[in-house]
């Protein structure tokens, strides 16, 4: 049970007792997003480095990636266990410099229970051009991903960031960080990867559609009955990542 912990690093310096269970969720998120880095990375998601993943275990504690981890690589010793006030509770390294960012997702959303920051290049050119992403009109990309923000510029990192996201973060589970990249919640961190495949295909669509002419707008009688949908697929993409034929 204490394998993980122990092999990061998280297990020896914790203050606080934790229970079995508590570790044992610890584990379970190290190794989904240790999952979700590979899936992201080798979609050119978290090129140089770049990029972050949390997982929150409990209400007051999460896991996040190392400063300065590689996604497409990560390992155990990658992670920090962090408390719900950002305080290094464990783990070798420094957490995410986007902690705060992911630490306002948490705050404003107790229904969601992995953040993903990434940077992928179709989505990332909208957010560079300060070019909203909510044309385009299909049935997974309304129901599965949702209404798209715009989250205003700060520097990365910032408490400035932070409460820029806070104000959006109700009803929307994808941003676009102006100047920056991306960000998506989930319930699980699967779930938020998925999310986030859905959006960069709807930056990729988009250029398409626009190089073809002007996207069609359905009507607002099919818009909603889509909508509907929201609720009954909440827990769409929430199971772990299948595990590769050894
Ligand atoms: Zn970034």
């Amino acid at each position: 049970m204490d394998g993980i912990l122990k092999e990061a690093g998280i297990q020896d310096d914790i203050p606080v007792p934790l229970s079995g269970e508590v570790r044992s969720r610890i584990e379970t998120a190290i190794e989904e997003a240790i999952a979700a880095g590979a899936y992201l990375a080798t979609r050119q998601y978290h090129v140089a480095l770049a990029g972050n993943i949390s997982v929150r275990v409990t209400p007051d504690l999460l896991i996040c990636t190392r400063h300065g981890a590689d996604k497409e690589f990560l390992t155990r010793d990658d992670f920090v266990l962090c408390n719900s006030l950002g305080q290094k509770m464990g783990g070798a390294g420094k957490p995410t410099s986007e902690l705060n960012m992911h630490r306002a997702a948490y705050d404003s959303r107790p229904d969601i229970h992995a953040v993903i920051h990434s940077h992928p290049p179709a989505a990332t050119a909208f957010a560079a051009t300060g070019t909203p992403l909510d044309e385009l009109q299909l049935p997974e990309m309304l129901v599965l991903l949702g209404p798209v923000a715009m989250v205003p510029y700060a520097t990365p990192g910032s408490s400035d960031l932070a409460r820029e996201l806070t104000t959006l973060l109700p009803g929307r589970d994808a941003f676009l960080l102006q100047n920056h990249g991306t960000l998506t919640l989930g319930r699980t961190v699967r779930q938020a990867a998925l999310r986030m495949d859905l959006l960069e295909q709807k930056a990729r669509l988009t250029l398409m559609v626009k190089q073809m002419g002007k996207p069609f707008v359905l009507p607002a009688a099919s818009r909603e009955a889509l909508l509907d949908f929201r609720e009954p697929m909440a827990n769409w993409g929430c199971e772990p990542f299948p595990s590769k034929p050894k």
